[in-house]
């Protein structure tokens, strides 16, 4: 038996990292992301049970206690948060993580410090960096949420000398880790070495704008899961290592995907201010020279999309906000009654995090045969008898096309100015997240409907319905 247990538990392992690969396969089409969610928990549920199989678990009742906590303020958490709140919410598990995979390394170097045995380099090395990792994502993450929930200002914190400060913390990180190194057996130093490690973590989001912070997140999360990896190595964890692993390339990739699609390289994000004063709401009114806007109301609005042949509609973080969502799929129901024919245009960045439209469109049971990437959607908008944006902004900006000296330049948009007819729904003329004008709105070819998302898309329902 004792034989069998080591292979049977790494054989699960086995089988559990092939679930989690693919899990994350199928999270990459909305059509599979939930089956590809239970696949990959399941795969959790394996890796957790077999290594509570593990005969170096001693402890089940404390296990059992932090599970149940940790699964009730899971599940009341997860069922509280607006869709809205979600990059928060993942900035605090990231955060979470972060320390769990230093706390381990904190617990393997107190224990290895009680008994007489030298502690292996590798293992050594080990604990330095997922010290370094874990400590660097759990007040980064932290600091990043208070960030985004408006706890604390979005605007980058900057001082004097602050690039000597984190020179001199990163040089007091590698004396203290060469000390460990050679002398490995001073709880002081250790100690010292994870509390800068910690304040790494602060100097390095401080000085990020608020509206980096998803980008930032995401980062965040990719550290995660190197310092997972790096606990692997530590306790010499099959599984943590392959799991780690998986979430930091995720994370890396996920990264890449929103720095390109806002058009804007990984350096600028994490060193130059951009976003840092901008908000959606509530900005200053917008006008670029002294063109005016036309607007209608529900009713104009509905007639314009009940007697068009093609409507294209493109969901941005407004209708996030308003969660608007049920009502739009009602909108193109009622319209798909009448033989319109109803497509979504879904811009990769629309929103504040990556698949945003997709989850809450998703959420509103819209199929997803009527959901078009920007790709597909561009060279059709050009037929689109109406484009009706709701609560987008900066995803529709042609600037991005057009302007040299927009921040948003060369950001790919969703093309709605090349439909015949364009509706925008808004609360008033407040810029987006990148806090410029749209001239999409003065364009003769666009009519605004100003008003909450949801509260304008109901009107224009029972509009539609009167017609
Ligand atoms: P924007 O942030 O550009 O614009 C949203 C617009 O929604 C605002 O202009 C606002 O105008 C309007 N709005 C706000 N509340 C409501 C409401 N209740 N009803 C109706 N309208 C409302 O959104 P987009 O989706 O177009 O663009 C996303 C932006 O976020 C991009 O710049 C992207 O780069 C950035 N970003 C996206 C990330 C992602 O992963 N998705 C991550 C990081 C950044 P008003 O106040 O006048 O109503």
């Amino acid at each position: 038996m004792s034989d069998f247990l080591p292979t049977g538990i790494q054989l699960t392992y086995l089988v559990a990292a092939s679930l989690f690969i693919l899990g994350l396969k199928k999270l990459g089409s909305p059509a599979t992301a939930r089956n590809g969610n239970v696949v990959a928990a399941v795969g959790m549920l394996l890796a957790i049970v077999a290594t509570m199989l593990d005969q170096h678990v001693l402890n089940y009742e404390m296990i059992l206690l932090g599970l149940a906590i940790g699964t009730g303020i899971g599940a009341i958490a997860a069922y509280k948060v607006q869709m809205t709140e979600m990059p928060q919410m993942v900035g605090l598990l990231n955060g979470l993580g972060g320390a769990a995979s230093a706390l381990i390394a904190v617990a393997e170097f107190w224990r290895l410090m009680g008994t007489s045995q030298p502690i292996p380099l590798d293992v050594n090395i080990s604990m330095l960096l997922d010290v370094l990792i874990g400590g660097v994502t759990l007040t980064g993450s932290f600091l990043a949420f208070a960030k985004l929930q408006g706890l604390i200002s979005g605007t980058p914190i900057t001082f004097p000398f602050q690039q000597p400060f984190n020179i001199l913390l990163l040089g007091a990180y590698l004396a203290g880790s060469a000390y460990l190194i050679i002398t490995p057996d001073s709880l002081p130093i250790f100690l010292g070495v994870v509390a800068v490690s910690l304040v790494l973590g602060v100097m390095f989001v401080i000085p990020i704008g608020g509206g980096d912070m998803p980008v930032v997140i995401s980062l965040l999360n990719s550290l995660s899961g190197v310092a997972a990896a790096a606990a692997g190595f530590v306790v010499m964890n099959n599984m943590l290592i392959i799991a780690g692993a998986l979430v930091g390339a995720s994370g890396l990739i996920l990264t890449e995907i929103m720095c390109k699609a806002m058009n804007r390289s990984l350096f600028s994000v994490l060193f130059s201010a951009f976003g840092s004063a901008t908000a959606s709401g509530g900005g200053a009114a917008g006008t670029i020279g002294d063109q005016t806007v036309r607007s209608i109301d529900p009713e104009e609005g509905a007639m314009m999309l009940g007697y068009a042949r093609n409507v294209v509609i493109v969901p941005g973080y407004g209708m996030a906000v308003a969660q608007a969502q049920h009502s739009v799929r009602e909108l193109a129901d009622q319209l798909e009654r009448m033989g319109v024919d109803v497509k979504y245009a879904i811009h990769p960045v629309a929103g504040r995090m990556p698949g945003h439209m997709n989850v809450l469109l998703a959420e509103a049971n819209v199929p997803y045969t009527q959901l078009y990437d920007m790709d597909d959607i561009n060279p059709q908008f050009e037929q689109a008898d109406v484009a009706l944006v709701i609560g987008a902004n900066d995803v529709v900006n042609p600037a991005a096309r057009s302007d040299a000296n927009s921040p948003i330049y060369g950001m790919p948009i969703l093309e709605v100015d090349r439909a015949k007819q364009t509706i925008v729904i808004k609360r008033g003329m407040s810029a987006g997240f990148a806090g410029v004008d749209n001239e999409l709105f003065y364009k003769d070819k666009t009519t605004m409907l100003f008003g909450s998302a949801k509260d304008m898309v109901s009107k224009l329902v029972s509009e539609v319905k009167q017609l």
